[in-house]
């Protein structure tokens, strides 16, 4: 096996081995209701409701939002530092692919 195939090899491993991803990031919220009188409107101290998670992501061009229960937050953050990863993966394994092409005999313009 050549360095190249052991280089896809081995990122072929990782991703095999990959838990799921999320893309995009956490935003915290706090929210202002309409109820008269609440909390979240007192003065000087409002006590907003929250916090709200939320994750905004954009692919394949469409922006879309997912709501996260605070009891997933972990989870998601996780998910999305697995994305990076998945992203670096993926960007090596290109360029694994071109270094294996130029030893097969595709050569750059000269
Ligand atoms: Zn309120």
């Amino acid at each position: 096996m050549t360095r190249e195939e052991r280089t896809l090899q081995r990122i072929r491993t990782h991703l095999a081995e990959m838990g799921p991803v999320l893309p995009g990031s956490l935003s915290e919220q706090w929210n202002v209701c309409g109820t008269p009188g609440c909390q979240c409107k007192a003065l000087p101290q409002p006590k907003k409701h929250g916090p709200y998670y939320q994750l905004s992501f954009t692919v394949a061009g469409k922006s879309s939002t997912l709501f996260i229960p605070k009891k997933d937050v972990a989870e998601v953050r996780r998910r999305i530092t697995r994305y990076h990863r998945f992203k670096t993966l993926t960007t090596d394994w290109v360029q694994a692919c071109i270094a294996l092409a130029r030893t097969q005999g595709f050569r750059s313009p000269s």
